[in-house]
């Protein structure tokens, strides 16, 4: 089955008890025995929710793997996959992950005696210089945010395989219709399905899945035991927005491929950065690890006065944080989600005052165009 089919026939078939086309909102917390622990394979629904169920199964299908999880936001389900590890284990994680992930690691799982250090994940020697004896799992993102640098993950895979280490991978910006992690060497992939996959700017959630199935076993006894479980009614919603996602992302990488040629021939930005583009350092890896670009684009205007004069113009930008859904957004990473990183660690890592983030929505790409003309000008 390729992947727009399996989007739409991907995960459970409808409602076997009703024939209903979709699987219903199973709004419920508990149900029926017949005897003791005889049961319909539902007991509780932290435990496990028919919903919730198709949501999980399908996202498994789709990643190619065995088992699906579904959290309550991409942030539980991150935290679910670090408590899979015990105290003293280290983690070796991408420098520019998710600010969420960078906070959770080093204000919270610090605290239970999880180590993590940062490294560039694009830098293989780096890796490999960073793992210690007591190394457990890789974790990193690609493309990354807000540089859209591209890690290799198979050329990573091959350092966690001859360290016995697990790859975890956040897939959450190039999602599985364009890329797979699993299928080139992960372990785990994570989303935060709040974006792309839900789509429409209507729900928070997480999901992860997993390539073995007694891995599987171990994070169902976390995903039961912490509880941050995803409810009926948002793994419905999710379900809703994920089988539009063939289409959806076909047209977001459409309109972020003229998008990002428009800005890298204009004499008034600095640097495009998107992986599409054929000077992008990283764009014969992505070329060759997924099927498209995705929808994300960095650019360099200059300065802070001039990245504000852009955010304050735009018309069919909307100037929020998050990404992923139909409708265009558009951040300024120094000052709203990386404001929290040292000017000078930000610095380092490229993140310039001037930098512009968008997400490319799906809306006429010559309106788009039109709106960044007269923003810039
Ligand atoms: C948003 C995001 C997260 C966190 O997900 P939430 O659903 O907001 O908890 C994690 N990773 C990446 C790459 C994200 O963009």
């Amino acid at each position: 089955m390729r992947m727009k089919t399996k989007l739409i026939h991907g995960g459970v078939d409808g409602d076997p008890a009703t024939g209903a086309v979709t699987v219903p909102i199973y709004q419920v917390s508990t149900y029926k025995q017949e005897g003791i622990g005889k049961h319909k394979g539902y007991e509780y629904s932290r435990t496990g929710n028919p919903t919730r169920f198709a949501v999980e199964q399908y996202i498994a299908d789709i990643e190619g793997g065995v088992r699906g999880f579904a959290f309550a936001s991409g942030m539980a389900a991150i935290s679910s996959v670090v408590m899979l590890f015990d105290q003293g284990s280290h983690f070796v994680v991408g420098n520019d992950v998710y600010g969420g992930t960078f906070r959770v690691l080093t204000k919270v799982f610090n605290r239970f005696g999880i180590e993590a250090t940062f490294v560039d994940t694009t830098d293989v020697e780096a890796i490999k210089a960073t793992v210690k004896p007591n190394t457990k799992a890789i974790m990193l993102e690609t493309p990354s945010n807000p540089l859209l640098t591209v890690t290799d993950i198979e050329a990573i895979s091959h350092i966690s395989r001859e360290h016995h280490l697990y790859l975890i991978v956040d897939n959450t910006f190039m999602t599985p219709y364009w890329q797979n992690p699993l299928a080139l060497g992960a372990d785990i992939v994570i989303h935060s399905a709040t974006k792309y996959l839900g789509g429409h700017s209507d729900v928070v959630a997480g999901l992860v899945v997993v390539k073995d199935q007694a891995l599987g076993d171990e994070l169902h006894f976390i995903q039961n035991s912490v509880g941050g479980v995803l409810g009926p009614q948002d793994s419905w919603l999710l379900l809703r927005g994920m089988k539009t996602l063939g289409v959806r992302m076909e047209e977001h990488e459409q309109n972020a491929g003229r998008l990002a040629e428009w800005l890298a021939q204009r004499s008034d930005i600095e640097r495009v950065f998107y992986p599409g583009l054929s000077t992008h350092p990283g764009h014969e890896i992505a070329a060759r690890q997924a099927r498209g670009f995705g929808g994300m684009i960095s650019f360099d205007v200059g300065s802070l006065e001039r990245a504000n004069q852009v955010l304050s113009r735009v018309k069919f930008f909307t100037l929020a944080e998050s990404l992923g859904a139909v409708e265009s957004l558009i951040s300024v990473p120094a000052q709203m989600t990386h404001a929290s990183i040292p000017a000078e660690r930000r610095a380092e890592l490229g993140i310039t005052d001037g930098l512009v983030r968008i997400s490319v929505g799906i809306e006429d790409v010559e309106d788009l165009i039109e709106d960044l003309e007269q923003a810039l000008a």
